[in-house]
């Protein structure tokens, strides 16, 4: 089925001349983490000639972290910006079009998708790969965005190990919190499990594994005030403990598992999504609810989150978009 007028391998002169026009592409990936890059690699080898567009943060969480030292292929390990460009060049070398910009409506209702980029380009395309990750949250304090990378991190697996025999902090009283604390007690001396209430939202067999771990000590109806630092980075926290007395613990690491916000608003009226605002796809797949919208990396993902999962799900949506798109 034709959806589209036939563009020019050129991709420079598949551009309208103005942003009022509409433009038509095969394939059309939105998010530049590991999930967008890699979908779009696959969509470019396979010739569907992928327009992407990088989002508001262009390459990613990866790009606000330092070392990554679990992405394989990187023996020595690689610091997140360098693998993000990469990962760009890479999508760049078989001819994706790679374009700033992030989508602020869509209509996914006929079988031409329509997504308008920044309020005034409107775009279309009967292939949609969505992959605009999760951003991790943060408790807004002035001094939680100071050091961040110099200390403070939304991501216990990816930092970690730089922690080794160090006393650090895992903000949080989830899964997420109790699985961090747990990871970081095989790797640092001492982890404080600082957690808001006077229980544990965890599930039952996560707290019981919490309460195993020797070396983690749960500091129940505690706020963080400030995290204390300097030119080198974290040295300790400021907290509060039921409202009204200070405690200072000493850390060089402060980990914040208060939960992941799925950038997922802009496709809510058309795609399925679990209750936490993930998108739902058909196990297994990148498949959602809507024929030609294809999801991958954190923002269909709970639970893993991992870049290497991330980049595994981009290659699955892209297949899957070429399949599709095969049998219109
Ligand atoms: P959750 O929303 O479950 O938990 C967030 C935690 O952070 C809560 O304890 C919450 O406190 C606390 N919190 C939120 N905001 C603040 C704040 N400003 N200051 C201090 N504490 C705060 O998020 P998770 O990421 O833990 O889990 C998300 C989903 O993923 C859940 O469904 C979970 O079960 C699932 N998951 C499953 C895993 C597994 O099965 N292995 C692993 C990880 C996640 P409060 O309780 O007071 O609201």
């Amino acid at each position: 089925m034709e959806f589209f007028k036939p563009l020019s391998t050129n991709t420079n002169e598949s551009q309208p001349k103005n942003n009022s026009e509409i433009e038509q592409t095969k394939c059309l990936i939105i998010g530049s983490g590991p999930a967008g890059y890699t979908a779009a690699i696959y969509a470019a080898r396979a010739n569907l000639k992928p327009i992407l567009y990088e989002g508001l943060q262009p390459g990613g969480q990866l790009t606000t972290t330092t070392e990554v030292d679990n992405f394989p292929g990187y023996p020595e390990g690689v610091t997140g910006p360098v693998l993000m460009e990469n990962l760009k060049q890479q999508a760049l070398r078989f001819g994706t079009d790679i374009r700033s910009g992030y989508a602020t409506s869509v209509d996914f209702s006929k079988q031409l998708h329509t997504v308008v980029i920044d309020n005034e380009k409107t775009i279309q395309s009967p292939a949609v790969i969505i992959a605009t990750g999760a951003t991790a949250k943060y408790l807004g304090l002035e001094s939680e965005n100071k050091y961040k990378g110099l200390g403070v991190s939304g991501c216990a697996t990816c930092d970690g190990f730089f922690y080794r025999n160090q006393d650090v902090a895992v903000v949080g009283g989830g899964d997420t919190a109790a699985e961090e604390a747990t990871y970081l007690a095989g790797i640092a001396r001492k982890v404080y499990l600082i957690i808001r209430k006077d229980y544990m939202r965890a599930s039952k067999p996560m707290q019981e594994r919490v309460a195993k771990t020797k070396n983690i000590e749960i500091l129940y109806e505690h706020q963080t005030k400030e995290i204390l630092g300097d030119e080198n980075g974290v040295h300790g926290a400021l907290l509060i403990k039921k409202g009204k007395e200070e405690v200072k613990i000493d850390i060089s690491g402060f980990f914040l598992a208060i939960g992941h916000t799925p950038n997922t608003v802009v496709f809510k009226d058309f795609l399925k999504l679990d209750e936490t605002g993930y998108i739902i796809t058909t196990p297994g797949t990148s498949k959602t609810n809507i024929q030609g919208v294809f999801a991958c990396g954190d923002v269909q993902d709970p639970h893993y989150r991992q870049a290497i999962t991330a980049a595994g799900s981009g290659c699955i949506a892209a297949l899957d978009a070429e399949r599709y798109l095969g049998n219109l």
